[in-house]
This record gives C-alpha cells, sequence and structure tokens, in this order.
C-alpha cells in the first residue's frame, strides 16, 4: 500500500526514506530542539540571556526540554528583533500581525526563504491528501501579497498538479460562488465563516451535491456545525488544518475527515501545559498550546505561548502515522464573557447560531450588560436567533435575571458579518465602540 502523503512529507523532511516510529521521530525531535536551542543562545543575545541556564547537552530528554522557560506574544510586539538568529539579510519576509479587538502594537514574525519554502513544501503534501492532480481548487484567502498565504498554497498546488483560482478573501457570497461555479471548483479553502456563506448559499440556488468534492477549513476555529454544513450540502469530504503565523501558517491538518489534525511535528513541537502553572499536561487533556519551531533558523520560537487551549489525540490514527494528533477543538484562552455567574463563549454560540438554517454567519459583541448579534442569511432570521439563543445556558440566565440585553441585527446583501480575514471573537465594547 502507498503511503499516504503526510508520512511521506515526514520521511523527507526528516531526511530519510522509511516512515520513522514513534519513538525515532522522538529522538530526532529532542536532537533538533537541542540543536535550536544551541544556535538561538549563539545567534540572539535575546535568547542568550533568557536561556543562559539551558545548556543544550544538559537536555536529556523532553521532559527536561518542558521545563525551560517561556516566551509570549508581547515578545513578538515589544522588539522582535531580538529573537532573530540570522542577519536582517537573510529576512525573506516580515509578517505583521494585528490581533483583532486588541490595541498597541502588532506582533512581527521574520521568514527566511527556508521557511516559506518548508510552508510550502507541507502544504503540497498535506493538500495531497484533499485534492487530486488535474482537478481545480478556489482559494477564498489572501492572494495579492507575494508569500502570502493565498500565493504559498497556490504554489503548493502547482506542484502536486492542481489548478488554483486565486478568489482573495470572500467580500460577498454572490462573487465568491459565481467563480466556484464558472471555474468548475472541485475543492474550495477557506475560512469556517466564509464557507458556511458559500454552503448556504449552494443550498439556496438547489445546486447538486458531488461538485465540490472536498473543503479544507483553516485560518480560524472550526466549528462542528460548520464542518457538518459543508460536507452534507456539498455533500463532499470536510478537512480541517489548524496554524498560526507564528507556527509558519501550517500547523497540523486532517489525513481523512474525521481524523484529527496530524501535527507538522518537525517544525512545529507542541506541548499542551496547564495555563495557571505551566505544567506540562498528558494526551488527551485539553491546555494551554505552546510551540517551539526547532527548524526556524532565521527566527525561531522557543516554548511560545500562543494563548490557544487545545488537546493532543491518544492513539493512533487508523492511517498508523507516527505523527500526533491534534483534536479540531481549539480556542483562545480569552474567549468568553461573565454574564451573571455563567461564561458565554463564541464557541458556544457559533455551534448554536451556525446550525441555524438561514444564518450564513454572524458576529457577536458584548458590553454594559448587552449581547448584539450582527447576523447575516435569509428572512425571519431575528426571531430564529433568538429563539436558538434560548437554548444557552448563560444567555436564558441572564435574560431572565434581568442582567443581559439582547440585540439582534440582520441583513442579507451577501457580505460577511465581518469583513476582511481576521481570527473570529467575541468583542468586548469599550465606551468608545458603544
Ligand atoms: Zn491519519
Amino acid at each position: 500500500m502507498a503511503l499516504q502523503p503526510l508520512d511521506q512529507w515526514l520521511a523527507r523532511r526528516m531526511g530519510q526514506s522509511v516512515v520513522p516510529s514513534r519513538q525515532e521521530l522522538r529522538e530526532w525531535q529532542l536532537d533538533r530542539l537541542r540543536e535550536i536551542i544551541s544556535h538561538a543562545r549563539s545567534g540572539s543575545p535575546f535568547y542568550a540571556r533568557h536561556l543562559a541556564d539551558a545548556k543544550p547537552e544538559a537536555i536529556a530528554t523532553l521532559d527536561d526540554f518542558s521545563r525551560l522557560p517561556m516566551i509570549g506574544p508581547d515578545h513578538l510586539r515589544d522588539a522582535p528583533e531580538r529573537l532573530l538568529c540570522v542577519s536582517q539579510d537573510e529576512i525573506a519576509r516580515v509578517v505583521t500581525v494585528q490581533t483583532s479587538g486588541t490595541t498597541g502594537p502588532a506582533k512581527r514574525m521574520f521568514q527566511t526563504a527556508d521557511d516559506l519554502e518548508a510552508t510550502v513544501d507541507y502544504f503540497a503534501w498535506g493538500m495531497a491528501n484533499i485534492v487530486v492532480p488535474g482537478r481545480t481548487t478556489l482559494v477564498l484567502m489572501p492572494g495579492d501579497r507575494p508569500d502570502g498565504v493565498g500565493r504559498l498554497l497556490g504554489a503548493a498546488l502547482a506542484r502536486i498538479g492542481v489548478r488554483t483560482v486565486a478568489h482573495g478573501v470572500m467580500e460577498n457570497v454572490e462573487t465568491a460562488l459565481g467563480q466556484c461555479l464558472d471555474e468548475g471548483a472541485h475543492c474550495v479553502v477557506g475560512c469556517p465563516a466564509h464557507l458556511n456563506m458559500l454552503a448556504r448559499a449552494w443550498e439556496r440556488r438547489g445546486l447538486p451535491q458531488g461538485r465540490v468534492e472536498s473543503v479544507l477549513l483553516c485560518w480560524d476555529a472550526v466549528p462542528d456545525t460548520v464542518a457538518r454544513n459543508c460536507a452534507r450540502i456539498f455533500g463532499c469530504r470536510v478537512f480541517r488544518h489548524w496554524g498560526m503565523i507564528e507556527t509558519g501558517l501550517g500547523g497540523a491538518v486532517e489525513c481523512a475527515p474525521g481524523s484529527g489534525l496530524h501535527l507538522r511535528e518537525t517544525d512545529v513541537y507542541l506541548e499542551i501545559v496547564d495555563p495557571d502553572t505551566g505544567q506540562v499536561l498528558p494526551d488527551g487533556e485539553f491546555g494551554e498550546m505552546v510551540v517551539t519551531t526547532p527548524l526556524k533558523r532565521g527566527m525561531p520560537l522557543i516554548r511560545y505561548r500562543t494563548g490557544d487551549m487545545g488537546r493532543i489525540l491518544r492513539g493512533a490514527c487508523s492511517c498508523a502515522s507516527p505523527l500526533r494528533r491534534l483534536d479540531p477543538l481549539v480556542w483562545r484562552i480569552s474567549d468568553g464573557v461573565n454574564i451573571g455567574e455563567r461564561t458565554l463563549t463564541l464557541r458556544a454560540l457559533s455551534e448554536c447560531l451556525y446550525a441555524l438554517p438561514g444564518l450564513d454567519d454572524f458576529a457577536a459583541w458584548f458590553g454594559q450588560g448587552v449581547l448584539r448579534i450582527g447576523a447575516c442569511g435569509g428572512s425571519g432570521l431575528s426571531a430564529a436567533v433568538a429563539s436558538a439563543l434560548a437554548d444557552l445556558p448563560a444567555v436564558v440566565q441572564g435574560l431572565v435575571s434581568g442582567a443581559l440585553g439582547l440585540e439582534i441585527e440582520t441583513r442579507s446583501n451577501g457580505a460577511p458579518a465581518i469583513a476582511g480575514l481576521g481570527k473570529r471573537c467575541l468583542k468586548i465594547l469599550g465606551e468608545k465602540d458603544q
């Protein structure tokens, strides 16, 4: 039987012809982690101080590695140059990330040409499970900048003989649907909110199942309801991806629908820690995701706290890959607002609202005791949203006690609820936003 593409990628990335065992992969990871510590200590004055006590030869096990100090998003905001381990001349791209809903300096990440090539290579092998050569993929990701995510994905697809139609970030669902149909796209790649809109528009037009053969949901947390909507309406296979700018975009992807997301373990070493104590948690337990990028020579991250919660699934995948799997359930630690004694999360809102047949997309804001929902979709949406929210304990209790007011705005102009491609969050309103 042919090796599955992610295992072929793994063996090549490790520079060997056979797929490693889990144990061999762990030993290889430990060697790379030692190397990157040594490289960082000698190349970056910051890391030299930060990891002064971390002598690579003293790190005998992965548990030893997990005792090193962590860094966080502030390190990428304040003076990211300090994390550079090569000269600025070797940097091919600087990515600036302004987290939605926050002010202050943006995070900046520096990438070398090798980093970009590694991402294209990973995308190519990951997409090989999702779309077949000779087919067409519609990409609803930004494609305007060289080396941006849309361009890297297009380059990856070209390597495996797949034609890319670069739509760019979806601004209007009818335009995107028109292009999807005109170009005969077999696969669509985009964020969950936009794919949900596309699926609902597909359904409203009564278009047939089976034309779109696969969907890749990426860029943001994937609500189960959106994955189900896409699978049911398109009649297609739905894959999920997790990644962040900090991991070089690629991070983990499913080998088959529902498999769990195989981690990009050569390039991204993931630990799950208790967010309060920093203690590493065993597989199967949810905690904060902490990443290390052992193959990035330019700006390696060593034990970077992502602010995302997730867990590694126990046991092996049915594909038998040695790559561990991330549970698709990933959320921001800061996701949630307190209403009385209960917490309302974006996750709960997403699962509840995307299940509504008439709802294409939504945005949510909270402030001064009022939850405001901006919903896009068909007619009668306002009553449907109010009724669905009544299933959420935090909302019901807030309404009953009088602690919560509800405002629902609806529109149906084909535009997503939030312009652009920021990661979704439950926005907390300050007074100036009211
Ligand atoms: Zn698998």
